[in-house]
């Protein structure tokens, strides 16, 4: 709704509000609330049922509840902890109230006779069931039912309470009635706003709450499909340098490669040198399973571009990974005449200036970096291509940024986070989609296995027997937090522990905080097969390509995600070994934890567990931007709304012919964010 303007209510800053100053803003613009709209559609996450007390003898220890009694008794207890109990009854049953801090005044205050109103949860304690400082509030007469909406629970920062949020909602909504917002006659709430309104204070009745939640949720995937489509209407108008075939300098790459494309490599290669010959911006979606061979696909357009004397900018999230493109494509495309660059954040001052020379008067024909390619200063003589690596790395934001002389280039965006293909339809309506579902021929699977860190030995006698006789390795080890600190200082730890107990093995240590020559001399090393094994943290997770190795043990691997394991784990497997990988974690394990690695001892397809992945972890990732500390969605959970995207994709087809008005309302509802990239 911030896009709706001034004149809009709903377009107004937060400060308008009675009591709202410039402090509480600032807090609210944590929450990513900056206008009364924002406030509207910050939704609760759940709800606390206080519309009806329930009785003494009803109560269910674990759960939240409101309960009314009349006090009996009150008096302090001096057991292990000084606690002032009071003892209630509703004619039913008894309750005890139990405080650990409270004042004088509080002690006094529980007289016998007086009625008490409290919300809290319920256990069971040495005399029956009781709440530990519950809020609650004294009344001299029996108080009068509980008013029957629910009571909502907001996303809420510190220093701001639902209570706080709740009551600048409320005045939001009524400064907001009349406010422009979409209007869908046959679902069960018709008007946005109603359903927004009901939201925030609905009755009771689950099925009313769902049927609100999936009105807003349709509204909001219909406003991200309506915005890219819009996005792929504006990239038809806009032409680049078409890139029709040339000499076909691809056929000596081909030649030279030292493997057969798979079928579906060639295909795909077949799909982007196509779209390269228009003047069209290409704009394709490439995702293929770790390992499946995405760079030489790559390279076929690096070439196209290249053989009409334009270039080609390779965008990779890691340093390592920017290396070993750099090393690859090097090795590929020299030999055909085509000069390849190399630009990083960490490179020294003269051999920067040396690069963006060579890129700026067209000496280097392919650029390939980390996002140091983004930078101002970055000046290209004739871009034509932009080839962007396991995009979920980079924000949807910056995939846009690339223009050259304020023409777009042509964009080739690989992933290995296989995305499912209800989710592309919408969330990638903006792009076309090549998919290579094929693995090169001779890959067997990795065997996985879990062991509790109890049998940390154990896999240390193993991983040493295998290395003993010529494998290779990685342990990985990981922290808590994403702290390049913390996971240091395990990395060397662990690095010294296994050296230790390995003598005669050879050791390597890579992490993010290596100066760049130092990681390229410790992956060569290991290419090299001069480290038997590779510790390391989570910075090989994307990428990495050493086919000889084969053995991957992650280091309390309870800690991350199904996509990060799966992609830590397509570091092995890459030759023809078998390949295994062990999952140390530390017991117990949470529910969810357990469900990870049973998922990844089960499978190694990138897709299954992509699936499983979006059941077990909440909304965001998969388009990237938690990364960079935005929410994709506001409402819509992808985990458990995936099924309303096929709805959203007709609804919002079936505006765009019918109905342009409603459409451009619910963009402006949700497109704020997202319309400020989709004019680039
Ligand atoms: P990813 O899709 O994960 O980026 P890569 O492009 O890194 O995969 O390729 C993985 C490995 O497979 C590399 O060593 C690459 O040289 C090799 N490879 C790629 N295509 C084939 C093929 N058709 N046959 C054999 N090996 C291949
Ligand atoms: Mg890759």
């Amino acid at each position: 709704m911030a896009t709706c303007g001034g004149e809009q209510p709903i377009g107004a800053p937060v400060t308008d509000l009675p009591g709202v100053g410039p402090g509480t803003a600032e807090k609210l613009e944590r929450l990513g609330i900056a206008t009364l709209g924002d406030l509207i559609l910050h939704l609760p996450y759940r709800y606390q049922d206080r519309t009806r007390s329930v009785g003494f003898d009803e109560l269910e220890p674990g759960k939240a509840c409101l309960v009314t009694g009349q006090i009996m008794a009150s008096s302090i207890n001096y057991g292990r902890r000084r606690s002032l109990l009071t003892r209630l009854g509703d004619g039913r049953g008894t309750l005890t109230v139990r405080l650990f801090h409270f004042s004088r005044s509080q002690e006094r205050s529980m007289r016998p006779g007086s009625w008490m109103r409290c919300f809290g949860d319920v256990r069971i304690g040495p005399s029956g069931p009781e709440m530990v400082h519950p809020e609650y509030r004294l009344h001299r007469e029996e108080p009068p039912p509980a008013p029957p909406e629910l009571t909502p629970v907001y996303p809420a920062t510190l220093g701001l309470t639902s209570a706080r949020i709740r009551k600048w909602v409320d005045a939001a909504l009524e400064r907001c009635d009349g406010a422009v917002a979409s209007s869908l006659p046959d679902m069960p709430f018709a008007e946005l706003l109603d359903a927004i309104r009901f939201l925030h204070a609905p009755s009771s009745e689950r099925d009313r709450i769902d049927a609100a939640r999936e009105r807003v949720v349709l509204d909001e995937l219909t406003g991200h499909y309506l915005v890219m489509k819009r996005r792929q209407a504006l990239l038809k108008r806009q032409s680049t340098i078409a890139l029709p075939s040339g000499p076909k300098l691809g056929r000596r790459l081909l030649e030279q490669l030292g493997f057969r494309l798979t079928r579906a490599q060639a295909k795909v290669t077949a799909e982007v040198l196509e779209d390269l010959a228009h003047e069209r911006p290409m704009m394709r979606l490439l995702q293929g399973d770790v390992g499946s061979g995405k760079t030489v696909v790559a390279a076929f357009a690096a070439i196209r571009a290249a053989e009409r004397g334009c270039q080609t900018a390779i965008m990779a999230p890691t340093e390592i990974l920017a290396e070993q493109h750099f090393e690859t494509l090097n090795g590929w495309l020299v030999p055909l005449g085509i000069n390849v660059g190399l630009l990083t954040g960490r490179q020294g001052a003269p051999e920067r200036r040396a690069r963006l020379e060579a890129i700026r008067d067209g000496h280097d024909l392919v650029a390939v970096g980390t996002h140091a390619l983004f930078q101002a200063g970055v000046e290209f003589d004739q871009l034509a291509l932009a080839i962007i690596d396991e995009q979920h790395r980079f924000g949807v934001h910056q995939r846009m940024q690339l223009r050259d002389k304020g023409r777009l280039p042509h964009q080739l965006v690989m992933t290995a986070t296989p995305i499912p293909r209800t989710l592309t339809m919408a969330l990638y309506a903006d792009m076309d989609v090549s998919t290579l579902d094929e693995l090169p021929p001779g890959r067997l699977p990795v065997r996985t296995h879990g062991a509790a860190m109890s049998r940390r030995d154990e896999v240390v006698d193993r991983v040493r027997n295998w290395c003993a006789v010529g494998r290779q390795g990685y342990w990985v080890c990981t922290t808590i937090e994403e702290d390049e600190e913390n996971e240091l200082n395990a990395a060397e730890s662990v690095h010294a522990e296994l050296a230790d107990r390995m003598p005669g093995l050879r050791f390597g240590l890579i992490h993010g905080r290596l100066p760049q020559a130092e990681k390229n001399a410790v992956m060569a090393g290991f290419k090299a097969g001069e480290v038997d094994i590779l510790v390391a943290t989570t910075v090989i997770e994307v990428g990495v390509d050493v086919p000889n190795a084969s053995v991957m043990v992650i280091d309390n691997a309870e800690r991350l995600g199904l996509a990060q394991l799966h992609q830590l784990r397509g570091r092995v497997g890459r030759g023809s070994t078998q390949a295994t990988c062990i999952l140390l974690y530390e017991a117990p394990l949470s529910a969810v934890a357990r469900e990870r690695l049973a998922v990844m001892r089960d499978t190694n397809d990138g897709f299954k567990i992509a699936e499983k992945d979006l059941e077990l972890r909440g909304p965001g990732d998969i388009l990237g931007t938690r990364q960079t500390g935005e929410q994709t969605f506001r409402l819509a959970d992808l985990g458990i709304d995936r099924h309303l995207v096929p709805r959203a994709v007709a609804l919002g087809n079936r505006l765009l012919a019918e109905d342009q008005a409603t459409a451009q309302t619910i963009i402006d509802t949700w497109g704020g964010r997202e319309a400020e990239y989709a004019t680039v």
